[in-house]
């Protein structure tokens, strides 16, 4: 719960600040003023063009809080350009951490993260920063209009992108139901949206800033039907040739994923496909049965007295 919740209060303090800035200000300005993280005198460059390449070296890391107990003990893993893996694991296992490294939220103690190559702590912060979306559990809607909500992804975008943008994150349906449309005032001072809802305005934010890398804490609260099956397709569309870190909570996120790697008090203890883990009967395979929250009901259609073969 931790961990969700502290992506979540980033995400917060980021949609506070960024009211406090004005809708202009972007993600990674505001961020590189978090304490403790300094953008280097002489950033480094990105490789050009972008790949989309992640690695974890040796990653071992405390939260400054919590000096002496590591949240991450030495941690090894490549994601190649382009692939699909999801991070499982109980709560407090490490999955939020790993992706608050890579945007550079903190520095690991111990071991290097790579985005294309380059140590993140070598590149300027913002850089590194473009080159990821992050889509969080419970995504921060402002105050203002749909419109500029949507636009908050790349803030210089021409309006017929923002609308491709929703309606690629399936979120055209409900945006032009609302009484002004795109017009619409939205957030503290305006309509509410469902969860649903705001999923698809943080992907359609994700669609138009168009990073190679997505990083994705899946929800795990339950949608309605209709908007889970919109939010699912939305998200087929972002990941499509997209490298895609995932906090997977639903088993539909997990069998499409390319490999999963389990997380364990810090470590990654299995690794695989959903096949191959279930099969081995270890952690997985209990998590499996308790936590993927869609996983229960597949079980209990299994059961159904199948047509015999005759
Ligand atoms: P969840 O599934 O609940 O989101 P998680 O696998 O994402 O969990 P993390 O959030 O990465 O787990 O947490 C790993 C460990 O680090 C936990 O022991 C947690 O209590 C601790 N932790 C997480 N965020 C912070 C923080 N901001 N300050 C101190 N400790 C933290």
């Amino acid at each position: 719960v931790f961990g969700a919740s502290a992506l979540g209060q980033l995400s917060e303090v980021y949609g506070e600040l960024a009211q406090a800035a004005g809708a202009a200000e972007r993600l990674g300005e505001i961020l590189a003023a978090q304490p403790g993280i300094r953008a280097p005198a002489a950033p480094k460059a990105l490789p050009e063009p972008p790949r989309g390449e992640i690695a974890f070296e040796g990653v071992r890391f405390a939260y400054p809080t919590r000096e002496g107990h590591p949240s991450l003990h030495g941690v090894d893993l490549r994601v190649a350009p382009g692939e699909r893996v999801a991070l499982v694991g109980p709560s407090g296992a490490g999955k939020s951490t790993i992706l608050q490294l890579l945007l550079r939220f903190y520095d690991p103690q111990q071991g290097v993260v790579r985005v294309d190559g380059r140590d993140v702590a070598s590149v300027d912060p913002e850089a590194l920063r473009a080159r990821m979306s992050l889509v969080p559990q419970d995504p921060t809607i402002f105050s203002g209009t749909v419109i500029e909500n949507i636009r908050y992804g790349r803030p210089d975008a021409p309006e017929a992108d923002v609308l491709r943008a929703a309606r690629l994150a399936h979120a055209d349906g409900f945006i032009t139901a609302l009484p002004q449309g795109y017009a619409t005032q939205v957030g503290e001072r305006g309509v509410t949206l469902s969860g649903g809802q705001r999923q698809r305005i943080a992907i359609a934010r994700a669609i138009l800033k168009d990073a190679p890398i997505l990083l994705l804490d899946e929800a795990t609260s339950a949608l309605d039907a209709e908007s889970e099956r919109a939010v699912q397709s939305a998200l087929d569309t972002l990941m499509r040739d997209r490298t895609t870190l995932v906090i997977a909570h639903r088993l539909a996120t997990i069998r499409k994923a390319d490999r999963i790697l389990v997380i364990d008090d810090g470590r990654i203890v299995e690794e695989g496909t959903h096949e191959s883990l279930l099969s081995s009967g270890a952690l997985y395979a209990q998590l499996a049965a308790l936590q993927f929250t869609d996983a229960l009901d597949e079980t209990a259609r299994g059961k159904e007295p199948r047509p015999r073969e005759v």
